[in-house]
């Protein structure tokens, strides 16, 4: 036995089951009016007959609901009603995500799960967009610490290399909580503009500043708990408690993903890759979390991320 071979990974009726274990942890929730009454099931229900399956395929987790009478399944308002693909694959998809800590590439999601690679990369980034945050609550707070760097990526089209700076690559900001979550943005430029919103709306105002001594987060001690810099110019990298070991082993395991999994990626995209490596780190087995409770994880991000998710009146 192995975590593969699992029925949800390979049964379209255990995947059904598995996901609504998770998305309707109450029961079923019809998806058009939001009704939690008695739902009835409706089994054996086929799809049109086409060339390709001459007898129809078979509708796993259909039901009807007794209040708007209505049919509705779990697939419904969530990334997997994107694509026809089993909803068994796309737990294998979740899973690998979710277990690969540097990353994986749509053409390796390709070859494994067997779908075209447009499906794969397509896979990918509703993946990561299940990942993503909602950044809803501070970080920090009192007695806590976050440490915020900055990193360049990629490159910036139409702009030419400049050695030794960042100009010409795109801008990140990161805010590591130490022994807790990591959030990444891609920013325009490294300027205390366009930092210092973003450090405002995600810290809490009683939280510890670590950073590097970097002039831009020199205001910062007068907006938190307090502020503390080590010199990185002058080889200062620990000074008892000041450090910012936690966000450079964020950029560390970024930075080799990036690199060696992800090769290219376009700018408009680095957001998404940003999410997928913060829940990643965010939901790491220093804190607990295994591969099989961080795929469960990114399973209930998947519902509301879908654009024409429909909001309820
Ligand atoms: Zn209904």
């Amino acid at each position: 036995m192995s975590v593969l071979s699992r029925p949800y990974f390979h049964d379209e009726a255990a995947a059904f089951e598995h996901v609504e274990m998770i998305l309707w942890p109450h029961g079923p929730v019809c998806h058009h009016c939001g009704s939690m009454e008695q739902h009835y099931r409706l089994k054996g229900v086929r799809t049109k007959a086409s060339k390709k399956n001459p007898h129809g395929v078979e509708r796993h987790g259909l039901l009807k609901c007794s209040d708007c009478r209505k049919q509705f399944t779990v697939r419904m308002g969530t990334i997997f009603e994107e694509t026809h693909l089993p909803l068994h694959k796309w737990l294998q998809a979740i899973h690998l995500m979710c277990s690969s800590k540097k990353g994986i590439s749509a053409h390796q999601m390709h070859r494994v799960l067997e779908c075209t690679y447009k499906t794969a990369w397509f896979l990918c980034h509703r993946i990561r967009e299940a990942m993503r945050s909602d950044h809803s609550t501070p970080m920090g707070g009192n007695g806590k610490v976050v440490e915020a760097d900055e990193t360049y990526i990629g490159r910036l089209g139409g702009q030419p290399v400049r050695r030794g700076g960042g100009s010409h690559k795109n801008t990140v900001l990161t805010l590591v909580e130490r022994g807790g979550e990591a959030r990444s943005f891609h920013v325009e430029s490294a300027t205390v503009k366009k930092v210092m919103p973003i450090v405002r709306a995600n810290i809490a105002r009683e939280t510890a500043m670590m950073t590097d001594e970097w002039g831009g987060y020199r205001y910062l001690g007068d907006e938190f708990a307090s502020h503390e810099t080590v010199v990185h110019s002058k080889d200062e990298y620990v000074r008892g408690n000041v450090h910012t070991n936690s966000v450079e082993g964020f950029y560390s395991i970024f930075k080799r993903g990036m690199k060696g999994v992800y090769q290219h990626c376009a700018e408009h995209h680095l957001h998404r890759y940003l999410a997928e490596f913060d829940f990643r780190y965010s939901n790491r087995i220093a804190m607990g979390i295994d591969d099989g409770v961080r795929a469960v994880k990114a399973l209930a991000g998947v519902k509301g991320k879908r654009l024409t998710y429909r909001q309820p009146a």
